[in-house]
């Protein structure tokens, strides 16, 4: 955590507080709580500790020789490609990075229950793995498809001693679950702290979870300076939500020679209108209590989003994003389904590494950032990639697509 207080909740014109006047209370309780305990020496050292022992942090820098050679063999446009190893997170994911602070503050608030909502299940994992270290009771919503789609995180979930509440309004997936989360916690507010998983919802959520995920990006820039002597050429993350992305840019955003790149899922492709392209292909409009852009229908209402990687199928987009789209200070890509599972692939094969398919979208266009970033330095680029998660979980998925 930066500085103490968690700013406005504005991001340009996106962002603010778009939800009913009964949350607003918990809303300015949690914001107090950011400014006045999570920032604090104290807290910031249990968090570290945390992240130390239990979560395995730092997390390595790997120079990805070998791949960087598999994508551009004549070394003209990419010099070195260096991954961020969330993969190597307890639980697998940055989500961990997350959930930890957030429930850790949640009993600095002497809050006594958990709730939060999630898609494929990553979120609710990495939630209800910080309630069962901390010893507290968790709810996790999550929409009857997802459910029935994401039997093994259910399962997970239920182990670590959780309770899934399968949802069933709407299309039943996680705009639905993120909306039944925020009407529970409207009810029971005093006892209760919900847990949000990505960069998005209502001030402070998109503050707060982008430092809890900053951890990625400062510790990337002293890695990078400590091994090359300099900083990289351009930075690249998936965005479904957007916190692993802006966790890893908020290392790099103060140096304007460090460009910024998010890579969105194209799902069937853009044009078919079967995707997750928020930024890309979206409107301004408000989700989840925030403005930002959306996927929505000339009416207003939410469109489902499509992708083969669950954790990039989200409707929305952290309205620091689309901030950052709008003043050029960050570039968004997009990359279809088949576009990541052939990069999945090329990474495993070259590397040894299996990245979740949500990571998989930005390593498909590696070659595309590095191709543009040179053009402008006259020399091969380097780049960062965040490795977000590994692919343990979508082995279902890549054995079905790609054996
Ligand atoms: C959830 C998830 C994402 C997408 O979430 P962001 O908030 O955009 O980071 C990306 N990668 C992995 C491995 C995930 O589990």
């Amino acid at each position: 955590m930066q500085s103490p207080s968690l700013g406005t909740g504005f991001y340009g014109s996106y962002g603010g507080r778009y939800v009913s006047e009964t949350l607003i209370h918990a809303l300015d309780e949690l914001t107090e709580a950011a400014s006045c305990i999570a920032a604090t020496p104290a807290f910031q050292k249990e968090l570290s500790d945390l992240l130390a022992t239990y979560v395995g942090r730092p997390t390595p820098l790997t120079d990805a020789a070998r791949l960087a050679r598999a994508i551009d063999p004549e070394r003209k446009t990419l010099g070195r490609l260096f991954l961020k190893r969330e993969d190597l997170c307890h639980t697998g994911a940055h989500k961990i990075n997350n959930a930890l602070g957030q429930i850790l503050l949640a009993t600095k608030m002497r809050k006594s229950r958990i709730i939060a909502e999630t898609g494929a299940g990553q979120h609710g994992v990495a939630t209800a793995t910080a309630c069962a270290l901390f010893g507290l009771p968790c709810e996790i919503y999550m929409g009857e498809e997802d459910v029935a789609r994401q039997a093994p995180n259910v399962g997970r979930m239920r182990l670590l001693g959780a309770k899934v509440i399968p949802v069933t309004s709407g299309s039943r997936t996680l705009k639905d679950a993120m909306n039944e989360a925020l009407r529970d916690w409207v009810t029971n507010v005093s006892t209760t702290h919900y847990c949000i998983g990505s960069a998005a919802g209502p001030h402070p959520y998109p503050e707060l979870v982008a430092r809890f995920q900053s951890v990625i990006g400062e510790e990337a820039r002293a890695q990078i300076l400590e091994r090359t002597g300099h900083l990289p050429d351009a930075v690249i993350a998936c965005v479904g939500g957007g916190s692993n992305a802006i966790g890893i840019f908020r290392g790099f955003i103060s140096s304007p020679s460090v460009k910024l790149y998010g890579v969105e899922a194209a799902g069937h492709g853009v044009p078919s209108g079967k995707h997750a392209a928020t930024l890309g292909a979206g409107r301004v409009g408000v989700l989840h209590g925030s403005k930002s852009y959306v996927l929505c229908d000339d009416g207003g209402q939410i469109q489902e989003a499509h992708s083969i990687s669950a954790g990039l199928d989200y409707p929305g987009v952290g309205p620091e994003h689309a901030f950052l789209k709008d003043s050029g200070r960050a570039k968004y890509l997009a990359a279809t389904d088949d576009e990541a599972l052939a990069a999945a692939s090329l990474v495993t094969r070259t590397e040894g590494i299996l990245p979740a398919l949500e990571t998989s979208h930005p390593f498909a266009k590696i070659g595309v950032v590095a191709t543009e970033v040179s053009k402008s330095l006259d020399r091969p680029a380097t780049l960062i990639l965040c490795l977000s998660g590994r692919g343990d979980k979508d082995l279902e998925t890549l054995l079905r697509r790609l054996l």
